[in-house]
């Protein structure tokens, strides 16, 4: 089944803030420049990239010393715009440095569902991949309310995913894949490497909750793969602790969880 993984031309890769940052919260500047680098050299390839990155929240708590979750939403829209620019800078001078463009698209769900910006975005992205860029979507933070909000980034990506015509999602988090229980806690738990259909076995597997930073937990990994089930999308979660992962995972090799497109 991987195998069909390899002919892949378009792929979005989603990176969580845990793997983007440091326990400490500031920015894991290594390992972004690997996932860069690795971008870039997919680029290079003849891949068209979409990344979509989290971070935002995270990065702006950093800068401001805040060790908690933002209690108001002003706060947290106020230290996602902080974050945002942060992060895109970080972007743009490794994606410059292994010879691409990053491009920063923000969205909220409104857009998406509006036929007309729907496609102005589809269109935007097209448009980068002929500019040499990768482009950086996040969730338009500084103004999602509750009724234009995606919620969560691994929803986002696989939503982005569906609605560019992606082959494949490729889900960066801080677990090597879906287990059949909390890996920390019961040391049976095993990686489950493929899954054909999500039923409520499989979800009532995905129990665990997210990092003090993201927002996701593999809940939302779950919902992203059934989104990138409608609609053709393999999903496949990884570790993003060696964004290397990803060539093996684009070569079809089995690694991380892989969850079948319909
Ligand atoms: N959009 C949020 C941020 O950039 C992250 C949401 C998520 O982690 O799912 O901080």
């Amino acid at each position: 089944m991987r195998e069909r993984i390899k002919a892949s031309n378009e792929i979005v890769i989603k990176v969580g803030t845990s793997t983007l940052t440091h326990p400490n919260g500031s920015l894991d500047l290594q390992r972004i420049d690997v996932l860069s680098r690795v971008l870039c050299d997919l680029k290079n390839a003849g891949k068209r990239i979409v990344l979509v990155s989290s971070g935002a929240i995270g990065v702006g708590r950093n800068k401001m010393h805040i060790d908690t979750r933002p209690r108001t939403i002003p706060e947290k829209q106020a230290l996602a715009a902080m974050g945002q620019v942060t992060l895109m800078t970080v972007y743009s001078k490794f994606f410059a440095e292994y010879g691409c463009n990053a491009a920063q698209i923000l969205l909220t769900a409104d857009v998406i569902n509006h036929e007309e910006s729907r496609l102005n975005a589809i269109n935007t992205i097209h448009t980068l991949y002929d500019f040499n860029c990768i482009p950086v979507v996040n969730e338009n933070d500084t103004i999602a309310t509750k009724e234009i909000e995606f919620g969560d980034n691994d929803t986002l990506s696989a939503i982005v995913a569906g609605v560019i015509g992606a082959q494949t999602l490729i889900i960066l988090s801080d677990i090597d894949g879906l287990y059949s229980d909390d890996p920390h806690k019961n040391p049976d738990a095993r990686l489950i490497s493929q899954i054909d259909i999500i039923d409520d076995g499989i979800r009532a597997m995905c129990k665990g909750s997210a990092g003090s930073l993201g927002t996701g937990g593999m809940a939302t990994k779950l919902h992203a793969a059934e989104i990138g089930w409608e609609h053709g999308v393999e999903t496949v979660l990884i570790n993003g602790e060696d964004p290397k992962l990803i060539y093996r995972v684009l070569n079809g090799e089995d690694i991380g969880t892989y969850f079948k497109r319909k």
